[in-house]
């Protein structure tokens, strides 16, 4: 904040007061960045519903229908807020695509998805890293 005095002859006239207002704000607030989710399932059905769900309540949808294509899209920059991955997955399966991922540092939450529903199924879906467990129907 800087003050000029404006004067006439030697008194001063008036002190006024020069505020600098920053670009941003004159410009509208910056858009809210939209949370991105990675949905691996290869069954192209399942895939385009829960990619439709995710998409109505305003995520930006990536997906994969197999493991390596996972793989590839979580080697990019992209930083995804939320893992939807199904188990059983042609190729790579969905807790070898997990391991890879949480083994190169990724926090990102992983719901595993999944018709396989025993406690020790759970389990091994728990220890690779998953967050969470949905049991399709
Ligand atoms: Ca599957």
């Amino acid at each position: 904040m800087a003050r000029t005095r404006i004067c006439l002859s030697s008194r001063p006239l008036h002190t006024i007061r020069i505020v600098r207002i920053s670009p941003a704000m004159n410009s509208p607030p910056p858009p809210i960045p939209l949370p991105h989710v990675l949905i691996v399932e290869d069954e192209a059905k399942t895939r385009a519903s829960v990619a439709e769900g995710f998409g109505l309540e305003g995520w930006v949808v990536h997906t994969a229908d197999n493991g390596e294509s996972a793989v590839a899209l979580l080697n990019t920059a992209t930083t995804f807020d939320l893992l939807v991955l199904d188990w059983m997955l042609p190729g790579l399966d969905g807790t070898a695509v997990l391991r890879h991922a949480r083994a190169r540092g990724t926090q990102t939450p992983v719901l595993m998805l999944t018709v396989r529903d025993s406690v020790q199924d759970r389990v091994a879906g728990l220890e690779a890293g998953a967050d969470d467990y949905l049991t399709k129907p």
